[in-house]
C-alpha cells in the first residue's frame, strides 16, 4: 500500500492570509513546500490537502474563486513534478457545528476511505492546533511545522515532532522508511 500524507494548506502550502486567501493574486507559496509534495510523490507516498475556507461559508469567497486559487496550485506542483492525490474544503462557518471543519475528523475520514487507507498509518502535517488535534482524533500522526502559524502552536504542543518547514518535515519522513 502507498502510504498517505494529510497536509495542511494555509501555513504548510502556502503563506496564511489574515482573513483567509480571498484572490489567486493573493497566493503566496512558501518557498520548497511545492517541490516537498513532488518529493513524496516521486518516493512513491500519496498526497492530499485539508483546509478549513470558512470564508465561503461567509459568503467572503466564492467557489470559482476558490477553484481557481487551487488550480494554480495545482500548476505550481504540477512544474515541479507533483501531485495532489485528493483535495478537500470545509466550505462551514465554526458556528455551523459541522464535523469536516478541523479539528474535526471529517476531511480525514473522508480522504482516508477515498484512498481506502487506515488513518493509524497516515501522517498529517500541519502549522495549527486545528490540524494537531484532528490528527489525534482520527489516530494520525501529527508533524508540525513552524511556517505559518506553528512556532506560536509549537509551545502548546512540545511533544509534537517539529520541523522548520515542509522540505525539511519530508526529508525526516524519506528517513524513517
Ligand atoms: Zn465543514
Amino acid at each position: 500500500m502507498q502510504p498517505l500524507i494529510i497536509l495542511g494548506r494555509d501555513g504548510v502550502l502556502l503563506e496564511p492570509v489574515a482573513g483567509g486567501l480571498l484572490s489567486v493574486s493573493g497566493l503566496c507559496i512558501i518557498p520548497g513546500s511545492l517541490e516537498a509534495v513532488s518529493r513524496l510523490n516521486h518516493a512513491g507516498y500519496r498526497v492530499a490537502l485539508t483546509t478549513n475556507q470558512p470564508a465561503l461559508g461567509e459568503g467572503r469567497l466564492n467557489i470559482e474563486t476558490l477553484n481557481a486559487i487551487h488550480a494554480r496550485l495545482a500548476e505550481g506542483l504540477a512544474r515541479v513534478g507533483g501531485h495532489l492525490d485528493a483535495l478537500l474544503t470545509c466550505p462551514h462557518t465554526e458556528a455551523s457545528n459541522c464535523d469536516c471543519r478541523k479539528p474535526g475528523t471529517g476531511m480525514l475520514r473522508e480522504i482516508a476511505d477515498r484512498l481506502d487507507t487506515p488513518l493509524e498509518t497516515v501522517t498529517v502535517i500541519g502549522d495549527d492546533t486545528a490540524d494537531i488535534e484532528a490528527a489525534r482524533a482520527a489516530n494520525a500522526m501529527p508533524l508540525l511545522v513552524l511556517t505559518g502559524h506553528g512556532i506560536a502552536t509549537r509551545a502548546d504542543y512540545p511533544e509534537v515532532p517539529a520541523f522548520d518547514d515542509l522540505d525539511h518535515a519530508v526529508s525526516w519522513i524519506l528517513t524513517q522508511r
